[in-house]
């Protein structure tokens, strides 16, 4: 497809389909895709196993001292056709989709230092290019000028059962309701927070793909590209 080269800003809840999406369309229009909520898992792995964070402690004027020793790198995957994130040369793609860092990322998330640098990192990978950039901030803070925002929905029963399959499949042993909570729990801290808080931007398009097919989605967001270029 020979596609005019603008930044396409989605938003949403937690496991709306997101990146799903946002990788459709990279892959379609020929833009570059950009997982912004792997840069703040790759952060929260980081602060796990250094020990910054825990279920009964967080360290955080220390954390945000080293904040500099994190190096985020992404390298694509002709196989997998996305770009795999790496967390100081390794790749840790696996790791940060689990759980356990699921816990533990909002918290990290709501850190001001954490999305001042993260936020940096975001603006200058997309600057002047063709890219479709998924998150919770990224029409509102990261690209507030992006020519198509999209707000993602999808009802939570589907959400969660989505997320669920996902990390079934992965092997991590979670039952629906945990996933549930997870979800419910990062979207309140994400909403909440005090630092570029989770909002739909004024001038985004609402999109609830709960009974969308991925080809029907994909139509629906293509028709939106176009009538914005
Ligand atoms: O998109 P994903 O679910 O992988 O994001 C994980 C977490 O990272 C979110 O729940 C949120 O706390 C944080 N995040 C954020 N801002 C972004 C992307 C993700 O605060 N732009």
């Amino acid at each position: 497809m020979n596609s005019k080269k603008i930044t396409i800003a989605i938003d949403g809840y937690s496991s709306t389909g997101k990146s799903t999406l946002a990788k459709q369309l990279a892959n379609k229009l020929g833009f570059v895709y950009v997982d912004t909520g792997a840069m703040y898992r790759v952060t929260t792995l980081y602060a796990l196993n250094n020990g910054f964070i825990s279920e009964n402690h967080f360290n955080i004027n220390d954390f945000v001292l080293e904040l500099d020793k994190i190096n985020i790198s992404f390298k694509y995957n002709s196989e997998l056709q996305f770009a795999e994130v790496y967390l100081n040369g390794v790749n840790v793609e696996k790791e940060i989709r689990t759980m356990h860092v699921s816990s533990f990322v909002s918290k990290i998330a709501a850190i001001p230092e954490v999305r001042y640098g993260l936020v940096k990192q975001q603006q200058e990978i997309g600057k002047g290019i063709g890219v479709v950039m998924d998150g919770r901030d990224i029409g509102t803070v990261v690209f507030p000028s992006a020519q198509l925002k999209l707000f993602m929905t999808a009802r939570p029963e589907i959400r969660a059962q989505r997320r669920y399959s996902e990390l079934i499949a992965k092997g991590d042993k979670v039952s629906l309701e945990e996933v549930l909570e997870n979800l419910k729990s990062r979207d309140f801290q994400d909403e909440n927070r005090a630092t570029d808080p989770l909002r739909a931007a004024a001038d985004a398009i609402y999109f609830d793909n709960s009974d969308l097919s991925l080809d029907q989605q994909l139509e629906k967001a293509i028709q939106l590209y176009q009538e914005r270029v």
